[in-house]
């Protein structure tokens, strides 16, 4: 499967957007976990910032996932 059967194109945008956000799997709600799974993930999210202190983008991270996830544990 190249992509996720959920995952839909808005019209006439280049944005995309979950149709099952509020059922997704506990997989999707806990992703990204941490830094180094979005690194291995080539994310487009991640700045050259991220790069040089991973320690401080994962607590970012973690605050951004906050409604989502626990924090991960280090
Ligand atoms: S959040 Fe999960 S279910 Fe929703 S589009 Fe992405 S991969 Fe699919």
């Amino acid at each position: 499967m190249n992509r996720c059967p959920w995952l839909r194109k808005l019209p006439k945008q280049n944005k995309y957007i979950c149709r099952i956000y509020y059922n997704r799997p506990d997989d999707c709600k806990h992703y990204p976990v941490d830094i180094e799974q979005m690194v291995k993930d080539d994310c487009e999210m991640l700045e050259a910032h991220d790069l040089r202190r991973p320690k401080q983008a994962q607590i970012t991270l973690d605050r951004l996932m906050s409604d989502s996830r626990p924090p991960v544990k280090r």
